[in-house]
């Protein structure tokens, strides 16, 4: 059974004040769910303020991107190690906006996730069309790219420890949500990707979330779809009460 797994992506929002702020009201207001892995991704520099507050919460911390080499003369650069001892247990990988603004490709991608595993943190590694992709019918040539060559040699082991957020790049901080039903289109799509390069039974076990403007008003549509595990939720994470009504909702509708 893949356990439903939403993370909140604050990109660059929120000073330690804010953060610190933000994560006590979840804490308090989410303390007794159980059955959802949840993650906060804020920026680095309230990483390990908020993995120590929330050490002992059923909130994980993750980051939002990583370089691919363990230390060096990078400037401006953050790595796996690092992360890991700030006291993230998860980091994303491949968001559109790192794909848009920051030259982010496939092969980088394909380098951070290796980095990411071998200091055994979960990636969270984002793919999805974008508008124009989406209007020339390219989603699914998109996402074999994203989702091949993002993977390149990957092991069955491996890939038993990743999770995939499908993002459709139209859909992110519009207000536009995928349909439901696109959504489990595209998803299903991802997982009969990976039952062809790994098999059934791997493909089965890895858990994708949706992402693109989820809200309160659509978590329980979205999870009701079958291939669809969770969200990666960038606005409505911003504040205590969406975020946690978000997961409230997920929390009643999850098996
Ligand atoms: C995101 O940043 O990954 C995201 C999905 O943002 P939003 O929820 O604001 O569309």
């Amino acid at each position: 059974m893949r356990k439903t797994i939403i993370a909140g992506n604050w990109k660059m929002y929120k000073t330690l004040s804010d953060g610190q702020e933000l994560a006590v009201a979840l804490r308090r207001e989410l303390y007794k769910i159980e059955n959802i892995d949840i993650v906060l991704c804020p920026p680095y520099t309230l990483l390990t303020y908020l993995a120590d507050a929330l050490e002992t919460s059923n909130i994980f911390i993750g980051a939002q991107d990583t370089y691919w080499l363990d230390e060096g003369a990078f400037t401006g650069e953050i790595s796996p190690k690092m992360l890991k001892d700030a006291g993230c247990k998860f980091v994303i990988i491949g968001h559109s906006e790192r794909r848009q603004y920051f030259g982010e490709t496939n092969e980088s991608v394909n380098k951070k996730i290796k980095a990411v595993l071998k200091h055994s943190l979960t990636p969270i590694v984002c793919v999805g069309e974008t508008l124009n992709e989406k209007e020339k019918n390219l989603t699914f040539k998109v996402l074999d790219d994203h989702i091949t060559n993002g993977l390149k040699d990957i092991s069955k082991e491996e890939m038993l420890k990743i999770v995939i957020a499908y993002e459709p790049v139209w859909a992110i901080g519009t207000g536009k949500t995928a349909t439901p039903e696109q959504a489990q289109e595209a998803q299903k799509y991802i997982r009969d990707l990976l039952i062809k390069m790994y098999n059934k039974d791997t493909a089965d076990a890895i858990r994708i979330q949706y992402g693109g403007s989820v809200k309160p008003d659509n978590i329980i549509q979205l999870l009701k779809q079958p291939d669809v595990d969770g969200a990666l939720v960038g606005g409505a994470s911003l504040s205590a009460e969406s975020f946690s009504e978000i997961i409230k909702k997920a929390s009643e509708v999850v098996k």
